[in-house]
């Protein structure tokens, strides 16, 4: 498969040059594949659903044609995955995709466990480590430490600025030993980010090492997203049929968005046959596309703090990918848009909590305020032709392809949980007064002891750190 830079489209590069570069430096532009192929029929039309396994290596093999054969393709998932999305029914047209039973509990697993385990296969053949440096305000850091803790060939450091991220979040970084290493960092997450890029151009430094992102923009990390997403619309498809008896269900997926990496993921799999119907893209204060797709103009901006931490992102980077994909109308025909504010997203965990006993993490109910919201009288309102302020919370005034669907009672909805709720305890305490138990994985963590390093922002005590310790 031949890979795009999104800013040139004449330059091209293969599927090991995108893993290991993460982007094309010279134009800052973004990898996109070529085409995207077709899944195979037989996976797309079994009697019993495929497995979340059997789907990843399905969809994987185009990407990777030519550069990694089968079986070791086959081995980088059955290591990369010993867990999966799970689908779990709500209500009578609403599933939950659970994507937090990874390792560090976050849907980032999927990817970066992916991402690790390519690097490691491209590096196969070399006699040095690939040092990754990877700056972090929280979530990212911690999946990306897992999943390349142990993996050969490959070193990690992690820069956090310390005291500014949860107690958990710090000690899910701060712990690790072996080939992965955290930094608390003296001060703010601006500061680590610099730290890591005046690195990666740093001549000296780049001589003595090789150096590497595991930046989220990497489509090693987008790429294997899309395989809950073609799990999840076939698994739905088969079951709506018993729990509702709704023969060929429209499945709309309700995304809690921040970089819009998820989104991506699923225009991906819909684009390669995934029975998908359309998309909600679900923000909370910070929403810059909402706003660009009922204005058409798309106006990045700072990011706010929110509830939803992980997607507060004022200058989404795969919006990039998105528009080299469709047109502005395609998007206005796929995908419904839909933002809270802290209030909509306590609301969000309540409402579901009360109507159907689920208990959802602060991003997952920005989704589910969404998809319900919508299902319940929002989109035929608008489809009435009654008109929403898209300045306040709510559905932003675009009528997708499908919104008839949802007023013909012909879709299901399935809200991707993006993280476990005991990671945002206490905000789900705050809406419910209720703590979520504690999954085994992150009990363990919060005993382990902290190994992080401690390091100040000045560039030449990193820099002399990184000479004495790599
Ligand atoms: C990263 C993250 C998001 C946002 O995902 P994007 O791909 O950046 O849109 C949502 N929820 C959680 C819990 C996350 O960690």
């Amino acid at each position: 498969m031949i890979y795009r830079d999104t800013r040139d489209s004449s330059f091209a590069v293969d599927f090991k040059t995108a893993v290991l570069s993460g982007m094309n430096a010279k134009t800052g532009g973004l990898y996109v594949p070529e085409t995207i192929p077709k899944l195979p029929k037989d996976l797309l039309c079994r009697s019993v659903a495929p497995s979340f396994r059997d789907v990843a290596l399905e969809a994987a093999k185009p990407f990777v044609d030519g550069e990694i054969p089968d079986a070791d393709l086959q081995d980088i998932i059955i290591d990369a995955y010993p867990f999966s999305a799970q689908i779990v029914p709500i209500d009578r047209i609403t599933y939950v995709m659970e994507l937090f039973h990874g390792p560090t509990c976050a849907f980032k697993d999927f990817g970066a466990r992916f991402m690790a385990r390519t690097m490691s296969y491209f590096n196969r053949n070399e006699n040095t480590a690939l040092h990754i440096l990877v700056a972090t305000s929280g979530d990212t850091g911690s999946a990306v430490g897992s999943a390349f803790h142990n993996v050969p060939g490959l070193d990690v450091t992690i820069l956090y600025p310390r005291g500014k991220i949860s107690p958990l979040q710090e000690k899910q970084l701060s712990t690790f030993t072996g080939n992965v290493r955290a930094l608390s960092v003296e001060g703010t997450f601006d500061d680590c980010q610099k730290l890591v890029k005046t690195a990666f151009v740093d001549a000296d430094l780049r001589q003595k090492f090789r150096l590497s992102s595991a930046n989220s923009i990497n489509i090693s990390r987008l790429l294997p997203q899309s395989f809950y997403y073609t799990y999840a619309a076939l698994y739905v498809q088969q079951r709506a049929a018993l729990d509702n008896k709704i023969e060929n269900p429209s499945i709309i997926m309700s995304v809690p968005s921040g970089n819009f990496g998820n989104l991506t993921s699923g225009l991906i799999a819909r684009e390669m046959g995934a029975p998908i119907k359309g998309f909600i893209a679900a923000t909370n204060d910070n929403h810059t596309v909402p706003d660009w797709i009922f204005s058409g103009e798309y106006n990045a901006r700072p990011s706010v703090s929110t509830y939803s931490n992980a997607m507060d992102v004022g200058a989404p980077s795969n919006y990039e990918r998105i528009r080299h994909m469709y047109t502005l109308e395609q998007v206005r025909d796929l995908f419904a848009s839909y933002w809270v504010d802290n209030q909509g997203t306590l609301d969000g965990i309540v409402e579901c909590y009360k109507n159907t006993g689920y208990i959802i993490d602060p991003h997952g109910a920005v989704g589910w305020a969404a998809w319900n919201d919508i299902r319940s009288g929002a989109m035929e309102k608008l489809l009435n032709g009654e008109k929403c302020d898209p300045a306040k919370p709510g559905l932003t005034p675009n009528v997708p392809a499908w919104a008839k669907d949802i007023v013909d009672k012909k879709a299901v909805g399935v809200i991707l949980e993006t993280a476990h709720p005991a990671k945002f305890g206490e905000i789900v305490y705050k809406a419910i007064a209720r703590e979520p138990s504690i999954p085994d994985r992150l009990q363990r963590i919060m005993k382990l002891p902290d190994m992080s390093i401690p390091m100040t922002n000045n560039y030449s005590a990193f820099k002399d750190w990184l000479i004495d310790n790599l």
